[in-house]
């Protein structure tokens, strides 16, 4: 079977335009992102580039522009990438992308107005396209999403075919074995690549378009996880989220060999009254901060509400969690908000973990020790021991830089 230059010719046209139609209805109607009309507008350019070659035997006027708008297609699409991929970083500014249009367009209409031999205004015109396709491909292949990206890979697998077919078309214009013999099947391989590629920008373009929709997403299910669990003034843990976390470690750990810490900030009201709210939400993330800095990655660290947090120290004794409670005072008071005004200080309550116990009951005891601390007179750590409705308190421990 053979095919038809014309008729092939008619087809690409019918393809492309029917490929932008879709890309437009789809545009249209989807969600898209920046850079996807400007793939839109490629592929549309492309089918007036061929209805107009189509057309050139009638009117000879028409070449050039068929031309121009048969060379647009990778400079068009890459102008799409760039918008597309904002972070591109690539360092080849766009208007080295037009001016790469204008010297392979150039170079062709300098052939054509010389009234070149119909081989070398091919091989002016491949060569272009050759070039043009390999800067593309080229500048594809290093943005940062390149590796991840399914799309971008056969984007530029379509790239690189296209310039191999315009290279082979060079080679052949200038030293083709069968001379300008092959011209048709040449054109009609070009004619298939460009059809091809069309359908190709199409199926790229809504793959391109739904990558970056899943990634949205993935993105705001990561968001909405952090906003779920994280406390956003502290960065610990919120209540639910410390008592899911820390009762799915006690499931995987020796709970008679870990502590649970309760502490609160001792005369907070004070400093909100005298300080204001600011200063106080500056306080509690202070305290946030100090608290993570401190703790080993297997902690497990919350803020109940209010004032009050949670640490679960797995593999920790009393005496061992006393010095976390130090450290974290001791780091406090080098990050003081507003030290002379209203000095920062913390109450703790330790308890050591029973086997069989749930974080709620050891919480309970561990209040109890909080509340014996601040009767003690605040500042200082107590741990408790005993059951729940017989508590037996520890020696209190006072806190501060000199207690180190
Ligand atoms: P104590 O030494 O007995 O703990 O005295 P206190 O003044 O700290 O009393 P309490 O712990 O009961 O007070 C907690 C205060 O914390 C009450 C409320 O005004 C303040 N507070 C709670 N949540 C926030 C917050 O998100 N930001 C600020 N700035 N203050 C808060
Ligand atoms: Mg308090």
């Amino acid at each position: 079977m053979t095919l038809h230059l014309a008729t092939l010719n008619f087809v690409s046209i019918v393809m492309l335009a029917v490929s932008a139609a879709v890309m437009c209805l789809f545009g249209a109607s989807s969600r898209v992102y920046r850079g996807y009309w400007w793939w839109t507008g490629a592929q549309s350019l492309l089918a007036f580039g061929l209805l107009a070659y189509a057309l050139r035997e009638t009117y000879p006027l028409l070449l050039p522009v068929a031309n121009l708008l048969l060379l647009q297609w990778p400079i068009v699409v890459l102008a799409g990438m760039r918008r597309f991929y904002v972070r591109h970083a690539w360092r080849v500014p766009a208007v080295a992308d037009w001016l790469a249009l204008g010297a392979a367009f150039g170079v062709w209409l300098a052939t054509w107005l010389a009234q070149g031999s119909i081989a070398a205004r091919v091989a002016a015109f491949s060569a272009g396209s050759c070039g043009l396709h390999l800067y593309a491909a080229a500048l594809l292949a290093r943005l940062p999403d390149f590796r991840s990206s399914s799309a971008l890979k056969a984007l530029v697998f379509v790239e690189a075919a296209a310039a191999a077919v315009q290279a082979l078309r060079v080679v052949q214009a200038q030293a083709g074995p069968f001379g300008l013999l092959l011209r048709d099947e040449e054109l009609i391989a070009t004619g298939l690549v460009v059809v091809v590629s069309a359908l190709g920008m199409v199926y790229l373009g809504l793959r391109l378009t739904s990558e970056r929709v899943e990634a949205n997403l993935r993105l705001t299910q990561r968001k909405l996880r952090v906003l779920a669990n994280m406390d956003p003034l502290t960065r610990v843990c919120n209540r639910r989220r410390f008592h899911e976390l820390a009762a799915r470690t006690l499931v995987s750990i020796d709970a008679s060999r870990a502590t649970l810490m309760t502490f609160d900030i001792d005369h907070f009201k004070q400093i909100n009254d005298l300080l204001g709210h600011a200063v106080g939400d500056e306080a509690l993330r202070q305290i946030g901060r100090c608290t993570r800095d401190t703790l080993r990655e297997l902690d497990v660290a919350g803020r109940l509400g209010g004032d009050e947090f949670a640490v679960l120290l797995p593999q920790t004794s009393v005496a061992d969690a006393m010095s976390v409670a130090s450290r974290i005072v001791a780091r406090l008071e080098h990050r003081q908000v507003a030290p002379r005004i209203a000095p920062l200080s913390l109450s703790f309550g330790v308890v050591q973990l029973r086997s069989s116990e749930t974080i709620a009951d050891a919480l309970r005891r561990a209040d109890q020790a909080l509340y014996e601390a601040k009767r003690q007179g605040r500042g200082c750590a107590v741990s408790a021991s005993g059951a729940e409705d017989q508590p037996v308190f520890g020696e209190s421990r006072r806190l501060g830089l000199t207690s180190l």
